[in-house]
């Protein structure tokens, strides 16, 4: 049992991995964080550094055995330090929600003030949402976009900063289709002496590869995932200027955590690797244009994009003018093989759970290697599904076409 394949050992979850797999293999994946790790980067996650405890950090662990371990844990800090030219980073956040707790835990008491993005504007849950941790243990403050062009409102975020002197603010977005002026956000925060935390989640990977302006050096922490345009496994990561660094390494260990997934830091070692090299480069200026490429077939096709466009990976549409709601476009398009999700759009009249929109990305696609003639067949096909989402002879015809195209361009890691 304990040296056998998993389709030995456990057929039916073997069977749920190759169902999985086919899925999205034959699907076009369109959810904006989601993305296509290497072979190498999954083969690191599955090594045997999942088997080993290190609590701490490098040179300082409660336990024996760490030689590699902690060869590798500075390894994949100098190059995250080195590929976004960081003062200190911390690689051992599980995820990005507990990245934006620690820096939260770090910088400040509980009940302070935050001022950040809203969700229905396109902020994240962890930005201070009522219902979340982040949003009872402090106060959050939120701005949002302008209703003229969906961009946000730096008026609104200044006067908010200046009658609530909040001790942080944080920007950066989950569903924000616009670049990000770090550098507004830090006069802003300079001039309420507050600090200025930078998630770049979704685009970390397109500010590795030089496709969006960088955080630094304006910010003073920024957080991030691993696995969405930065294209590494599923985790976190924290960087911050060296003044922060100590409050910083205490919130993850022990303020949140215990021990560091190392396989997951393995991974994202390899990550940061291949996101250091002129073919990431490459692969961010495409995200970037395919996206563009796509909103241009959409808006040729009489949808209405939040802001009117993208300047990064991903689009927000608005189809409120064509008479669908969001969850009945997203379900039509899954049986087409185009898979997104729902979503709010500013001011959006209806409920989060049922909204107005849908978000699409191009990171995974891009992943593929489909380019701009795919973008606009893929405009195509959306306008058609939305058209007439109960067709269900017209959602199957689609649906073959789509598997054609993926068998064409098969993703990494799954054959
Ligand atoms: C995805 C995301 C997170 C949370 O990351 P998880 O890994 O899902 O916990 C935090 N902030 C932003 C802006 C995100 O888009």
């Amino acid at each position: 049992m304990l040296q056998g394949p998993i389709r030995d050992v456990d057929p039916e979850v073997a069977r749920l991995i190759e169902l999985e797999a086919t899925r999205q293999q034959q699907t076009l994946r369109l959810i904006p964080s989601e993305n296509y790790a290497s072979a190498a980067v999954l083969a690191a996650t599955a090594s045997a550094f999942a088997n080993k405890y290190s609590e701490g950090y490098p040179g300082k662990r409660y336990y024996q055995g760490q030689g590699h371990v902690d060869v590798l844990e500075n390894l994949a800090i100098d190059r995250a330090k080195a590929l976004f030219g960081a003062e200190h980073a911390n690689v051992q956040p599980y995820s990005g929600s507990p990245a934006n707790l620690a820096v939260y835990f770090g910088l400040l008491q509980q009940g302070d003030t935050i001022l950040s993005m809203s969700l229905p504007h396109g902020g994240h849950l962890t930005h201070g949402w009522k219902i979340t941790i982040s949003g009872k243990f402090y106060n959050a403050v939120q701005y949002g976009v302008r209703r003229e062009d969906q961009r946000i409102d730096f008026d609104q975020v200044a006067e908010l900063a200046r009658a609530h002197k909040p001790k942080l603010i944080v920007c950066g977005a989950s569903a924000y289709p616009r670049i990000i002026d770090f550098a507004r956000f830090k006069a802003i925060a300079d001039e309420v002496g507050a600090l200025l935390l930078a998630d770049i989640a979704h685009i970390s990977g397109l500010i590795a590869g030089g496709a969006h302006p960088s955080p630094f050096p304006h910010a003073d922490v920024v957080s991030s995932t691993t696995h969405k345009t930065l294209r590494g496994p599923r985790g976190g990561l924290i960087m911050c200027k060296a003044a922060h660094a100590g409050a910083i390494d205490r919130a993850v260990f022990p303020g949140l955590q215990g021990g560091p997934h190392e396989n997951a830091i393995a991974g994202l070692a390899v990550a940061l690797a291949e996101a250091n090299t002129p073919d990431f480069r490459t692969y961010a200026a495409a995200v970037v244009r395919n996206a563009q490429v796509l909103a241009e077939g959409l808006l040729h096709h009489g949808f209405d994009l939040v802001s009117g466009g993208t300047d990064n990976h991903l689009l927000l549409v608005d189809l409120t003018n064509k008479g669908v709601r969001g969850k009945v476009a997203a379900q039509a398009l899954e049986r087409a093989g185009i898979i997104c999700n729902a979503n709010s759009v500013p001011f959006d009249p209806r409920k989060p759970f049922d909204p107005s929109g849908i978000r699409l990305g191009t990171p995974a696609l891009t992943t593929r290697g489909l380019g701009e003639d795919a973008m606009r067949t893929l405009a195509d096909w959306i306008a058609a599904v939305v058209a007439s989402p109960d067709d269900a002879q017209l959602l199957e015809k689609i649906a073959a076409e789509v598997a054609d195209l993926c068998a064409g361009h098969p993703a990494p890691a799954l054959n």
